[in-house]
């Protein structure tokens, strides 16, 4: 752990056990016993469930939902504020049904309710027992449908609330009100003009593409008010961006947004409730700071920076407090999932022993093989400079035909061994930093059996880092440092930023591969958006996937297993029929028969082969 942060980064819930294991710890229950991690694999793998496996931990949630809804109620107490907190999870940042299920499920005790962000996500809301108070609020374009839907699950008792997020949209929920005879439930959403820092600094600020400016909110203002239903606008929404690294950020925006809110009752409208929308952050590094992947506040600190900054603006104002409703999806979510996955192989960028140069070999080979005679602690980055400036000539006449490829095996060879001496020596020195960067670009690759693109989007899209760390024998200091490379035939598909103790690094320290014992990985806290944007790069589909409770006594309890795609699913997906897929596969079977080119024993293998195939999992089996 003391190469990983684990503690760091690690908020309790990921934790490392005396015989070097990764245990899950819910840090919610003092008494409870950590639950190993390789355990718990081990247990699925002997019921069939195979890894890349993505692992959701109930409890994880369930502390998540309590963890926000206590501090905004317990910020509210301290404050004396006069309205209560009633937050929404967002469908799209986790749309998988047993995991809203579950949301709805921890959020009923305390009115939590559901944000849709089109008429699918509004499809699923309206499926959901949510408690007599809890709002279900709708954000994005919506269309007539969208909207005589939200208005009539008024009539099942939903509060759903339709935002409107443009003049045009005002115009559409007039003309379906009065086709229903059915009073909406409204709201607008305002464009904030405060900026805020991060990877998400588009989604604010005058030119983010959601909300309206100060003419529009007042165009519809008054349209509404022309039509007689002002009355029925009760919300005001603003959302900044996701993962706001600096709680300055979110004071000023609700600064704004509170102004709008106390303009907007001076004009009439009868607003109730508050809508700051998402954006509380996770500290997915544990750095504690603001930046791209931490965040310099604590959930108790963003629930009373919103609580007291609305109290004092309104109180000036003197404006009722309106109850209080956020958005938060990653906070919520991220850290109750994570992937775990195994290393398939090894390529080692070193070599245990440098063969002697021959003969009809290039001068440069003794070059570099001479470079051994030198090789001592002090002169280590001259050594590393020599080594690479020869190698890379040798290739440069490879290229040309100078060297062949005996000759330039034997080349790589010692110059792979030297980097070997090299890494062991620079790992018993201090203050090598730069040349431990430069060692970053021999880098083992550990080859392992999942797809970025469908299980880490984010980090291909967005260089966003999620830590990773091995599972076990964590007792025993690391002899190796790799990049991870994924299963699809992409160079982007790979791991090579990670949290360590002393800070990112290129490469992630990990074991020398067992001979006897498979290597086993996991990416953690990618619960948020990770399982919708993940697509379908070589047609890896979606992973195995269980969601398990963590029980006191070490143990744990399996809830839900959802088998991943089969190839047959993926082909699907992608506009192929399977059926038509082995029909076609077997004419050709049969043609190759008919001509004599195949003998009709193998028919059955040959059938089989494919069939085996088309039901199996897309992953490395
Ligand atoms: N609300 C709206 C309108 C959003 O667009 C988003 C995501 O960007 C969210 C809420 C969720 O934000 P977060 O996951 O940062 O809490």
């Amino acid at each position: 752990d003391k190469v990983y942060g684990i503690d760091r980064w690690g908020k309790g819930l990921i934790t490392v056990s005396a015989d070097g294991e990764i245990a899950l710890r819910d840090p919610t229950k003092a008494s409870s016993k950590a639950v190993s991690l390789p355990g718990i694999l081990n247990n699925l793998e002997q019921r069939g469930i195979a890894t890349p496996i993505l692992l959701r931990v109930n409890s994880f949630l369930g502390n998540e939902i309590r963890h926000i809804n206590e501090s905004f109620n317990e910020a509210i107490n301290k404050t004396g504020y006069q309205a209560p907190y009633r937050g929404v999870f967002p469908i799209k940042v986790n749309q998988q049904a047993d995991v809203i299920d579950r949301i709805v499920e921890f959020g009923r005790p305390y009115d939590f309710g559901l944000e849709a962000g089109s008429k699918p996500e509004l499809v699923i809301a309206l499926a959901q027992r949510l408690a007599k108070d809890a709002l279900i609020i709708c954000n994005g374009v919506k269309d007539a449908e969208f909207v005589r839907l939200a208005i009539l699950s008024r009539r099942l008792g939903f509060n759903t609330v339709i935002v409107l997020e443009s003049p045009k949209e005002a115009e559409t929920v007039v003309q379906v009100t009065r086709e229903l005879g059915i009073e909406p439930l409204l709201g607008v959403r305002v464009k904030l003009t405060n900026k805020i820092g991060g990877k998400w600094q588009e989604s604010s600020g005058d030119r983010s593409t959601f909300g309206m400016n100060t003419d529009q909110l007042l165009h519809v203002v008054d349209r509404l008010k022309e039509e007689d239903l002002l009355h029925c606008l009760k919300l005001q929404h603003s959302h900044l961006g996701s993962q706001i690294p600096d709680i300055i950020d979110v004071r000023r925006a609700a600064a704004e947004a509170c102004r709008y809110f106390v303009e907007l009752t001076r004009e009439g409208a009868d607003l109730t409730h508050l809508d700051l929308g998402g954006g509380l952050g996770v500290d997915y590094t544990g750095e504690k700071r603001a930046n791209e992947n931490s965040i310099n506040y604590t959930v108790e600190e963003y629930c009373s920076n919103l609580v007291e900054t609305v109290a004092y603006a309104l109180d000036e104002a003197k404006v009722d407090h309106p109850i209080l409703v956020t958005e938060s999806g990653r906070a919520v979510v991220a850290t109750s999932a994570m992937l775990l996955f195994d290393v398939l192989e090894s390529t080692l960028y070193d070599h245990p022993e440098a063969p002697e140069p021959q003969p009809d070999d290039n001068h440069l080979v003794s070059d570099l093989a001479a470079i051994s005679g030198y090789l001592v602690p002090d002169r280590l980055q001259e050594c590393w400079n020599d080594a690479t400036f020869y190698r890379d000539e040798l290739r440069a006449l490879f290229r040309r035909g100078q060297v062949n490829l005996r000759q330039m095996a034997r080349a790589e060879q010692i110059y792979l061994s030297l980097i070997a001496r090299i890494k062991e020596m620079v790992a018993t020195l201090d203050d090598v930093s730069e040349l431990e960067e430069q060692l970053e670009q021999v880098a083992d690759v550990y080859h392992c059996n999942f797809s970025v693109f469908q299980s880490l989007p984010d980090v291909w899209a967005i260089d966003q880092i999620h830590p990773v760390a091995p599972l076990q024998m964590l007792n025993v200091p690391p002899d190796r440092r790799a990049i991870l490379s994924d299963i699809t035939c992409d160079s982007d598909g790979k791991l090579d930023r990670f949290i360590l103790a002393d800070g990112l690094s290129p490469s992630l320290p990990v074991h020398s591969l067992p001979k006897d014992q498979p290597y086993y990985l996991g990416a953690f806290f990618i619960g948020a958006y990770q399982e919708t944007l993940g697509d379908l790069h070589n047609l890896f589909g979606d992973t195995n996937a269980v969601t398990i409770d963590l029980r006191d006594d070490g143990g744990f309890d399996l809830l839900h297993e959802q088998e991943g795609d089969t190839i047959a699913e993926v082909l699907s997906y992608v506009e192929y029929d399977p059926s038509d897929c082995v029909a076609a596969f077997r004419k050709m079977v049969d043609e190759a028969i008919s001509d004599g080119s195949v003998e009709t024993s193998e028919r059955k293998t040959l059938m089989g082969a494919y069939r085996d195939s088309i039901n199996g999992y897309t992953y490395y089996e």
